[in-house]
């Protein structure tokens, strides 16, 4: 693909910002490619780092994605362990934390999410977060250096807080999760899903405390080496070891001022362009999802989505006005307690829900969403086959009666 570029930046140096790379040289971009990275580390994947790394069975080389030779190779120079902290959408010029300023002819934004933190709770010891490969390898440390049967909290029960507490219980810990809302996942899955997930946990014998917060977390004791947790509804419960698990948010920090739109993300058109020369993909971005049964606004939170969101951003640069839109089919898995959850779609916690297949006793399921006529979403617990079979059927936007027919063939 012909281009009027000669240089181009990526901020942000993981999966979307890999893949942004890898697309601009195989569409035939010959100018130069400069990478920056708040991270020192190569661009690595994250979903081993609640999974594999943390139950020790992976060295952390392994969940490297680009060697220093893979980086040669596609010619990009790689700015590690150096922030962003200021762009001009127009001039397309970055300043970073040690002041110096690039300025490039297209910018491909890939700077991801960052953690959200209980107010008090970030350096105080036995307290940990999970986003990066270095709090990986710190937590692995935390869980292994804990005697069996410690008491090990998750604050939240999201995703990955279950599969970190996956982890704990597998290592002979005691695991509580706390979780605010009355169901884990239920804002994302809807009521039916959420409340047969719930079996999940409870199955391996974790103790679930659902609709109830966390106040505050006491000092240590010596019956809570991390501390003590006071719930709103007065309980308290001890803790050798607590993860907190309450979600992201974007790392837009950087982008005040910038001239783009920042909503939740940075806001991108249906190509995923958040202004002439300046795309947008991955966790951080927030674009204009087109597509069956959707016209929204969305940020999605997968590795599928800023595998495809960083390629398709790079071709959006190169073509212009030419750019074609993205519309993917989301994918997102999780593997805890045993069992890997899948979903194909976009499971809207409004939607409808049938189950076509389950939930058996050992917690397997398939479900299916509807939106409007249409299927919306397919998840299904330990049921890969069956839930990748709806895909093709949510690429040509098919209705919910072809689904179940589908379901039932
Ligand atoms: C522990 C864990 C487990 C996961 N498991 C799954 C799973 O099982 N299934 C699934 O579908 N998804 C999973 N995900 C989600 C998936 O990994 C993310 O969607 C994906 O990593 C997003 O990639 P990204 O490149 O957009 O952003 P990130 O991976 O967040 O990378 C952004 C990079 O930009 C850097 N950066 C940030 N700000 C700046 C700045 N100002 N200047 C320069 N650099 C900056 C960051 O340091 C980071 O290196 C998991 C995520 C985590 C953390």
């Amino acid at each position: 693909m012909s281009s009027d570029m000669n240089s181009i930046g990526i901020i942000g140096g993981s999966l979307a910002g890999l893949r942004s790379a890898e697309a601009l040289r195989s569409e035939g971009f010959a100018g130069a490619i400069t990478m920056v990275s708040a991270e020192s580390h190569l661009p690595y994947d994250r979903p081993p780092l609640s999974k594999q790394v943390l139950r020790g069975a992976w060295p952390a080389e392994q969940v490297q994605l680009a060697t220093p030779n893979r980086l040669t190779e596609l010619d990009v120079t790689f700015r590690g362990g150096v922030r962003a902290t200021a762009f001009d959408a127009e001039s397309l010029t970055v300043t970073l934390a040690d002041d110096a300023q690039m300025q490039f002819d297209g910018v491909i934004i890939a700077t991801g999410a960052q953690l959200r933190h209980l107010p008090g709770t970030q350096d105080r010891e036995h307290i940990y977060g999970l986003r990066t490969l270095d709090d990986s390898l710190v937590l692995r440390d935390a869980l292994a250096a804990l005697t069996p049967d410690s008491n090990v909290v998750l604050v939240g029960a999201g995703f990955i807080g279950q599969e970190i507490a996956t982890v704990a219980a597998e290592l002979g810990h005691r695991v509580t999760l706390v979780e605010g809302m009355s169901l884990p996942l239920l804002h994302i899955v809807g009521e039916s899903v959420a409340a047969t997930l719930t079996a999940l946990p409870s199955l391996k014998g974790a103790t679930l405390e659902l609709g109830v917060g966390v106040k505050q977390i006491g000092p240590a004791t010596s019956d809570a080496l991390a501390g003590v947790l006071e719930l709103n509804d007065g309980r308290s419960i001890n803790a050798d070891l607590i993860v907190v698990g309450i979600g992201v948010t974007p790392c837009t920090d950087w982008l005040e001022g910038s001239g783009l739109t920042i909503e939740n993300g940075v806001v991108a058109n249906d190509r995923l362009m958040a202004a002439p020369k300046v795309a947008v993909a991955g966790d951080v971005a927030r674009f204009h999802w087109i597509a069956p049964g959707r016209d929204e606004h969305v940020r999605i939170e997968h590795w599928q989505m800023a595998a495809d969101g960083g390629a398709h951003a790079a071709r959006s640069l190169l073509a212009g006005v030419h750019a074609e839109r993205f519309s993917p089919v989301p994918y997102f898995w999780s593997d805890q307690w045993g069992k890997k959850i899948q979903a194909v779609g976009r499971p809207d916690s409004n939607d409808d829900v049938v189950f076509v297949d389950g939930p058996d006793d050992e917690g397997r399921f398939v479900a299916l969403y509807k939106r409007g006529n249409l299927l919306g979403a397919a998840l299904g617990v330990s049921r890969p086959a069956k839930v990748m079979g709806y895909r093709a059927l949510l690429e040509r936007g098919a209705s919910f009666d072809e689904a179940i027919e589908h379901a039932r063939s």
